[in-house]
């Protein structure tokens, strides 16, 4: 497995891949590996012929007031874990070379980066976006893997690289969960014995949420309102509980499209999110 470090690096070796004729995808993030990550991997091996992890803590997408200085890193360990995975190559660029002095360009997608973690975490997806297409243009990437776990992150990029016409697939990955329904994050090990039980309200909340789309008549209100009472029933913070059209991330009006549920909840001093897939409600004949 290569270690590239630098832009010129990266694209020696991109350069030598396409040279050969192979496909690359990429996988990018923070690092902090967990095994929601790998299986981006793996995933991406399956559209392509070889698999580049980009593992950058991206100071731009974090709010003053976010984790930025103490989001876990763990570089070595990191690359143990894509090597044994089979990883072709991971890129590990400095701050400074994505970002050198001068640096005055920014991507802001508009309505789909607007509500929710866009509206929660101002100036987020900005550096999301801004990330990901630099990631994405110094990779040539054929193909850009990314988790349904960040669902909102996954439509404002399909939704860039549409209207900025990147020719990368942007293929979506199922979100990969703990043996309790935890989302796997690198910010789980924030949590508490306390808040690592409390939210596992979210995961079965959703679920149950999901479930009562077709076995109850309840409306988007009233399953939205229930499940934020649940999550602060059981000691989180909720943010927002949001039943959304699944590509626009308009706000559901009603089951008759297919929808996402989406939350964002902070347990202690941790924010989590996660999200389900809602079915189209099925009305009597
Ligand atoms: P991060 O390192 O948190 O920025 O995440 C990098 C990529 O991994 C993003 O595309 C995430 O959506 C994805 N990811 C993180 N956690 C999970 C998970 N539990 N299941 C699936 N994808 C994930």
């Amino acid at each position: 497995m290569q270690v590239l470090e630098t832009p010129e690096e990266l694209r020696q070796w991109q350069l030598a891949q396409h040279g050969a004729g192979r496909r690359i995808a990429v996988v990018p993030t923070m690092g902090a590996l967990h095994d929601g990550h790998l299986q981006l991997t793996d995933l991406g091996r399956q559209h392509a012929d070889v698999v580049l992890v980009t593992i950058f803590v991206n100071p731009l997408q974090f709010g003053p007031n976010e984790d930025f200085g103490r989001y876990p890193r763990q570089f070595p360990t990191d690359c143990a874990l894509c090597e044994v995975r089979g990883v072709d190559a991971v890129y590990h660029p400095e701050p400074a070379a994505m970002y050198p002095a001068g640096f005055q360009t920014h991507v802001e997608v508009e309505q789909v980066a607007q509500r929710w973690c866009g509206a929660s975490r101002p100036g987020h997806f900005r550096g999301v976006a801004t990330v990901v297409l630099k990631l994405l243009n110094q990779t040539a990437a054929d193909v850009a893997v990314f988790g349904e776990k960040d669902w909102q992150q996954l439509q404002v990029i399909r939704q860039m690289c549409r209207d900025l016409d990147h020719p990368a697939q942007v293929v979506g990955a199922p979100i990969v969960r703990e043996a309790d329904g935890l989302a796997m994050s690198s910010r789980n090990v924030y949590l508490s014995v306390q808040s690592r039980q409390q939210c596992l309200v979210i995961s079965r909340g959703l679920q149950q949420l999901q479930q009562q789309v077709q076995a109850s008549q309840r409306s988007v209100a009233e399953l939205q309102a229930q499940l934020t009472a649940a999550i602060d029933a059981a000691g989180g913070q909720t943010e927002y509980v949001a039943l959304v059209q699944a590509e626009t991330l308009e706000p559901l009006a009603d089951f008759s499209v297919a929808g996402r549920a989406l939350v964002a909840a902070r347990f202690g001093a941790t924010r989590l999110i996660d999200n389900w897939a809602l079915p189209v409600r099925e009305v009597a004949t």
